[in-house]
């Protein structure tokens, strides 16, 4: 493996003398992940793992993509227009270690005919059991009373010491009932609260776990939490904002593990201040990452997490394993297993 410390320069494939020494095709990795998926790749291929702990910039990005066959991206690497014209007849495909794709250029790739890859499936328990954790986070106080604790406040047993809302029996509305969303429902059916959800489309199952279909302004008036599970899209980017947020019961949790500009922060932060909702537990901010002195971060309803919806080992292990087979798949010339653009 070639774990660099220092950028390679920028050079066409054929000018490129690493290829030229060997036949090998060359795999850049814009992560360390954990597990040997990528070590394993090396019998085969000529594999470069970015070093650093944040993001290739995106010069990077166009360089490796005009010397590589293939990159291997997670959902903070931007894989815009000019990375897919960087690596015009060089770049046979861009296989990325997770689900959503709203960073890159499907429309870009498709044009240029470089396939692109996500991983579904594989992070669908960890999200929603991310998801859950915040509801139940938000609702019992959890982060607070540990920092409680911390501060020396913890003077005495009180009846109303840090009074939270109960899960049992409350009504919980999924925004987005797809793989996630229901993984998310299922886990609130195990805790007998009531669902309601909006989706674009019927999904067949739901019914017969009583989850019950209301479109987005009723499921925000009706429910005690509600949780985001759509992917961004430009249907979906301010899905909710003030109008929406003023909707919601004045005590309602919001949770989103879905992408931060699904909401709208700056009315977000509006409503919040109104105490409606009541607690916004976020997995995913906008922006992201989300700066230290961000007016989000001043309000004392916001539970915050550094998108770590997938971050459960298995799943991190599993999704580069994905990510993987899409790309051996795109180099026998078959089919990928999840292609989302140029294929
Ligand atoms: P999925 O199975 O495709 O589910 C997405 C659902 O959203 C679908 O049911 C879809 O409905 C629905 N949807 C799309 N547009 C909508 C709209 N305008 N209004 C209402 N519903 C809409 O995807 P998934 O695997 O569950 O992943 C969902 C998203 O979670 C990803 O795209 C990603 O952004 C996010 N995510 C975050 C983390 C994290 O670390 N926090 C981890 C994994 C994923 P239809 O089926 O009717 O089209």
């Amino acid at each position: 493996m070639h774990d660099i410390a220092a950028p390679r320069p920028l050079l066409p494939s054929h000018r490129n003398p690493l290829k030229n020494v060997s036949a090998r095709p060359r795999i850049f990795v814009t992560r360390k992940w954990p597990g040997n998926a990528v070590a394993e790749l090396e019998s085969d291929f000529e594999v470069e793992v970015w070093p650093e702990y944040t993001r290739p910039p995106i010069d990077v990005l166009r360089e490796r993509a005009a010397q590589c066959d293939y990159i291997i991206t997670t959902i903070e690497d931007p894989i815009d227009r000019s990375v897919f014209e960087a690596g015009k007849g060089v770049l046979r495909g861009i296989t990325q270690a997770g689900v959503g794709v709203d960073n890159v250029d499907r429309a870009a790739a498709d044009e240029l005919g470089i396939p692109v890859t996500n991983a579904p499936g594989v992070l669908t328990d960890a999200t929603a059991d991310l998801a859950f954790a915040l509801m139940v986070s938000a609702a019992r106080r959890i982060v607070e009373g540990d920092a409680y604790v911390r501060a020396g406040k913890w003077s005495s047993w009180h009846p109303s010491l840090l009074l939270g809302k109960a899960l049992k029996g409350a009504t919980v509305g999924v925004v987005g009932l797809g793989r996630i969303g229901a993984a998310f429902a299922e886990r609130c059916q195990g805790f007998h609260m009531r669902v309601l959800y909006t989706s674009r489309t019927e999904k067949p199952g739901a019914a017969a776990h009583g989850w019950i279909r209301a479109d987005l302004d009723t499921v925000l008036k009706d429910a005690d939490f509600v949780s985001l599970h759509t992917p961004l899209t430009e249907e979906t980017r301010h899905l909710i904002s003030s109008r929406e947020l003023a909707l919601m019961k004045p005590d309602a949790i919001l949770i989103n593990t879905a992408r931060g500009p699904v909401v709208n922060t700056d009315d977000l932060i509006q409503s919040l201040k109104q105490g409606r909702p009541g607690i916004a537990a976020l997995d995913v901010t906008d922006p992201e990452p989300l700066p230290v002195d961000h007016e989000l971060l001043t309000l004392p309803n916001v539970l915050v997490t550094p998108h770590i919806g997938s971050s459960d080992h298995p799943s991190r292990v599993a999704m580069l394993e994905v990510a993987i087979r899409n790309l051996h798949a795109i180099h026998a010339g078959e089919r990928p297993p999840s292609p989302v653009a140029g294929v």
